[in-house]
């Protein structure tokens, strides 16, 4: 697309996202040159959405621009970063005006409201893919990492996980739900997902350990674990479920999404007993939707706790339950 290529930088992804004075040289030149703050740490992530494989052909650009860049400002916020810049790597069959317009408004609403500027990228024609790398700010010392869970740290989750599964489930007609209200709730969680980017921030010297919840929340809090050097044992009663998830598919089954099912961009995190007040000053603060799963233990494996019985949990956390 060597004609249009610039044209449609130019139109689309020149000034996409927020304006920050800290961006001395962004999209036009062979390079961005950025001014990160001094004594500051940088965080740098990037995830790619391929057609196909993340999400279904035909999904509303709007969608694909909110998710592409949601995703990473997931990876960010579990870091404990804020969002600062942005990259965009477009692989597009075709230069289509529409789409593009759709995707870049989405994804540049996104950014300002998280005080990120896109500052540069590539764009290629192609199979549909989509990369986006962000780079984040946090102070020395302070990010957040995977490895920090230490035996009676308490297992906490934002928002509601299991209910973007159940509306991917819904896009792909693999589920169907009577109550067109729930439904909706569903689908917009997996077409336009919140990462929790305040949560994040707030967890910095609170939480031992952090990572966000995209494979789904039993196997990602094995990750946790493992890199902890520690197990866990959460409470299947204790898993927040949304009332649109439990509308759609009953409270037992619900649990079943909220420990399996992914793309949930919520964040799980561990926090040792002797921060519990300072957590519960936070989330009267406004730290958001937060609820208590469980507990570290010493050890290792994640297991699950439900109806008086204890039972491993092993990636595939729908045995386990009884419907
Ligand atoms: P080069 O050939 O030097 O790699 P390009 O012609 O590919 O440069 O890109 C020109 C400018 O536009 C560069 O600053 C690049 O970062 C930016 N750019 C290209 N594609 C995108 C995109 N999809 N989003 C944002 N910036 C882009
Ligand atoms: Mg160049």
């Amino acid at each position: 697309m060597a004609t249009s290529e610039f044209e449609l930088i130019g139109r689309h992804f020149a000034r996409l996202g927020a304006e920050r004075n800290d961006v001395r040289i962004g999209v036009g030149d062979d390079g961005a040159v950025l001014q990160p703050p001094a004594s500051r740490e940088l965080v740098a992530v990037t995830d790619s959405l391929v057609e196909g494989v993340h999400f279904p052909p035909g999904s509303p650009p709007s969608s694909i621009g909110h998710r592409a860049f949601a995703v990473n400002l997931s990876d960010i916020a579990a870091m404990g970063a804020e969002a600062a810049w942005a990259l965009l790597a477009l692989t597009l069959p075709e230069s289509d005006e529409r789409w593009l317009t759709d995707f870049a408004r989405a994804a540049g609403d996104l950014c300002r409201r998280h005080g990120v500027a896109l500052v540069g990228g590539d764009t290629t024609r192609g199979p549909l893919s989509i990369t986006v790398t962000i780079i984040g700010i946090v102070p020395v010392g302070v990010a957040l990492e995977r490895r920090g869970g230490k035996p009676g740290d308490a297992v906490f989750v934002t928002g509601s996980p299991g209910d973007s599964a159940a509306g991917l489930a819904l896009e792909q007609n693999r589920l169907h739900v009577a109550d067109p209200m729930a439904a909706q709730i569903l689908r917009d969680r997996v077409l336009v997902p919140t990462p929790r980017c305040e949560v994040g921030v707030a967890l910095r010297g609170l939480a031992n350990a952090c990572i966000d919840v995209s494979d789904g929340l039993g196997g990602d809090l094995e990750k946790l674990c493992v890199a902890s050097g520690c197990g866990a044992v959460i409470d299947a009663a204790a898993l927040p479920v949304s009332d649109a998830l439990v509308a759609a598919v009953g409270r037992e089954v619900a649990r079943e999404y909220a420990l399996t099912g992914g793309e949930d961009y919520e964040l799980l995190f561990t926090v040792p007993l002797a921060r519990h007040g300072a957590m519960t000053h936070a989330m009267a603060m406004g730290l958001g939707p937060v609820t208590r799963i469980g507990t570290l233990v010493s050890g290792n494996g994640v297991r699950v706790s439900a109806r008086g019985g204890v039972t491993q949990f092993s990636g595939s956390g729908f045995d386990h339950f009884a419907r």
